[in-house]
């Protein structure tokens, strides 16, 4: 097994109140300590977020649970037992002490236990911290340590983990007495949810509502500065980054294939973003990918859901 790096000194920045940046197997995080609000502004402050969008708390053990949540329903056990390390955020009751610019107000509270290794040995040795994305407010989530410090700067502390394995923001979900509400679709999708505790999955992030249940899903985020469009290339030009299925006949530089792997795409697509921008692309034209639904309905359901926040 390949043995962590010496986590102590960006453990210490944490203690100390500060906030660093460290990889998750969805996107990288910006780590604070969830129990500290001086700690709490400071995110909120490097990301420049909107105070009512709440942040998810990431733990290291199924134990820390009660001590930010009650009323735990019998499916979230269920669901913390199977998937737990891994990419899907509960939100469950919060306990009356949980700081409130956490929650931003909310009677809830959203929990994870991330499964990467080094976020899961760094939690273990801070305790539970809030990490959100670690990027500007509206930009795309970054999946590379490179990404943080585009946005934060040279010297912003970031734990390298490589490029994050999932590449796509955590599942997100509620529970309501008869159903489940999927709040952000992600890697873990609302079949699999089903399967696992018997219990229906119903959508709120997709009509986009004027209060959807999960605050974030109002705000545009994931926006490159280049215009997303999705639709069926019929010409090219070069002031476009093509992301396509399969390579056209005559060879493009301009042209990013997947060869139709859904999970391939969602690792790179804010990747893809962040490219345009930086190469002076006008704009991101991404060519529809239906047909692979029915291979991989959970990705492509949380690809949708960022692809159309980006859109127009
Ligand atoms: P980010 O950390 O940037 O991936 O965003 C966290 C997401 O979790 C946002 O979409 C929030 O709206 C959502 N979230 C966090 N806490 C809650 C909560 N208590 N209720 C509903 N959604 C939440
Ligand atoms: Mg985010």
């Amino acid at each position: 097994m390949k043995s962590l790096p010496d986590l102590t000194p960006f453990v210490n920045i944490i203690k100390e109140g500060g906030v660093v940046a460290f990889p998750t197997e969805t996107v990288y995080g910006l780590g604070a300590d969830a129990r500290n609000p001086v700690a709490i502004q400071k995110v909120f402050e490097t990301k420049g977020r909107p105070v009512d969008n709440p942040l998810i708390v990431h733990l290291s053990d199924t134990k820390m649970v009660h001590d930010f949540a009650t009323d735990i329903p019998e499916a979230a056990k269920l669901l913390m037992k199977h998937f737990w390390p891994g990419p899907i955020t509960l939100v469950l009751n919060k306990k009356e002490e949980i700081l409130d610019s956490v929650t931003a107000g909310l009677p809830t509270v959203a929990l994870r236990i991330p499964s990467n290794p080094l976020a899961l040995e760094f939690i273990k040795q801070t305790g539970p911290l809030v990490a959100p994305s670690a990027n500007h407010s509206g930009k795309p989530s970054p999946t590379q340590a490179k990404h943080v410090k585009e946005d934060f700067g040279d010297e912003f502390p970031v734990i390298d983990g490589g490029i994050t394995n999932i590449g796509l923001e955590s599942t997100v979900i509620g529970f309501e007495d008869d159903h489940i509400t999927l709040m952000r679709p992600g890697k873990i999708g609302a079949d699999e949810i089903e399967s696992v505790t018997g219990l229906k999955v119903r959508s709120d992030h997709m009509n986009e509502q004027e209060t959807p249940k999960s605050p974030g899903q109002k705000y545009s985020h994931y926006k490159p500065k280049a215009d997303v469009v999705y639709k069926g290339v019929s010409a090219f030009n070069d002031h476009t980054l093509y992301v396509m299925q399969t390579a056209p006949e005559v060879k493009q530089n301009n042209v990013i294939c997947y060869e139709g792997d859904l999970k391939q795409l969602s690792k790179e697509l804010y990747d893809r973003f962040r490219q345009a921008d930086q190469q002076g692309y006008h704009r991101v034209h991404i060519e529809p990918f239906e047909e692979h639904k029915a291979e991989y309905p959970a990705y492509y359901e949380a690809l949708i859901n960022r692809i159309r926040k980006t859109l127009g």
